[in-house]
C-alpha cells in the first residue's frame, strides 16, 4: 500500500462533470489499496474571475481582502470534490489550508510556507477517508488567510506530500506530462518519460510552465518524486525523480 498525494489543477476540475471524473479517478486509486490525499485548485478560471471582480470594485484592493477572496476558489472545488467522492460511495473529508496546517509568512498574495502540520489530514487518512485539501493557501501568524502566488497549488501538493511522508506526488494537468516543447503549439514535441530535478529547473527557468518553479525546488529539497500526468487520459506522464531512484519502482504508474 502506498501513500499518494494527487493534485488536480484548474482545468481538471473546470466544471461539475470534470469534478465527477476526477472523483472516479481518486476512488480508483484508493480502491487499488492506496491511501490518497488530494490537493485541488480552483475550478477553471475562477481565480482570474475573482480578481476581475475585485478590480471592478477597487483598482487597488486591500491585500488581506484579496487573499481572503482568492482562497474561496479552492474551497469550492474541495467541497464539491468531497461530495462527488461520497456519490461514488467512498468517504472523503475536505480541509482548508488552515485546517490542513499550512502555516505561512505574512506576504499576502505571495506567501511562503513556513511549516506544514497536517494532523487533521493524517487523522482522516488513518480513519480510511480520502483527504481533500484546498491548494494555494495557508494561514499567517495573525490568523489571516494567505495565498502562495499564482499556480501555488503545485507547491501545496508537494509540501503536503513531504509533510505526510508520501511515496509520490502526482500532478494532474491537461497535457500528458512534460514535453520537449509545448505540444499544443509544437506538434513534433516529445514527452519526456523521466527526468531529474536539475533538468526540470533549467527548463522552468527557460519559460516552460508545466510546473511552478517553487514546487520543483521544494520537491528537490526533500527528494519527493513527482509524476506529472493528464487527468484526461490514461497515458503515462513524466516522472521527476531523485538521482539513483529507479522510476519503475514508484507506485501507481498505470
Ligand atoms: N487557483 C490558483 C491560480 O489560478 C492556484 C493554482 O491554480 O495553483 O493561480
Ligand atoms: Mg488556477
Amino acid at each position: 500500500m502506498a501513500l499518494i498525494v494527487q493534485k488536480y489543477g484548474g482545468s481538471s476540475v473546470a466544471d461539475t462533470d470534470s469534478i465527477k471524473r476526477v472523483a472516479k479517478r481518486v476512488v480508483e486509486t484508493e480502491k487499488k489499496g492506496n491511501k490518497v490525499a488530494v490537493v485541488v485548485s480552483a475550478m477553471g478560471d475562477t481565480t482570474d474571475d475573482l480578481i476581475d471582480q475585485a478590480l471592478s470594485i477597487d483598482s487597488n484592493p486591500s491585500e488581506r481582502e484579496m487573499d481572503m477572496l482568492m482562497t474561496a476558489g479552492e474551497r469550492i472545488s474541495m467541497s464539491l470534490l468531497a461530495m462527488a467522492i461520497h456519490a461514488e460511495g467512498s468517504r472523503a473529508h475536505s480541509f482548508t489550508g488552515q485546517q490542513a496546517g499550512f502555516f505561512t509568512d505574512t506576504r499576502y498574495g505571495a506567501a511562503h510556507i513556513k511549516a506544514v502540520r497536517p494532523d487533521r489530514v493524517k487523522n482522516a487518512l488513518s480513519l480510511g477517508d480520502i483527504a481533500i485539501v484546498a491548494g494555494f493557501q495557508g494561514i499567517n501568524a495573525k490568523g489571516d488567510a494567505t495565498t502562495l502566488g499564482r499556480g501555488g497549488s503545485d507547491t501545496s501538493a508537494v509540501a503536503l506530500a513531504v509533510a505526510l511522508g508520501a511515496d509520490i506526488c502526482e500532478i494532474y494537468t491537461d497535457v500528458d506530462g512534460i514535453f520537449t516543447a509545448d505540444p499544443r503549439i509544437v506538434p513534433s514535441a516529445r514527452r519526456i518519460p523521466s527526468i531529474g530535478y536539475e533538468a526540470i529547473l533549467e527548463m522552468a527557468s527557460c519559460g516552460s510552465k508545466v510546473l511552478a518553479l517553487r514546487c520543483v525546488e521544494y520537491a528537490q529539497r526533500f527528494n519527493m518524486p513527482l509524476h506529472v500526468r493528464s487527468s484526461f487520459s490514461r497515458r503515462p506522464g513524466t516522472l521527476v525523480v531523485p538521482d539513483g531512484i529507479d522510476p519503475r519502482t514508484l507506485p501507481n504508474l498505470d
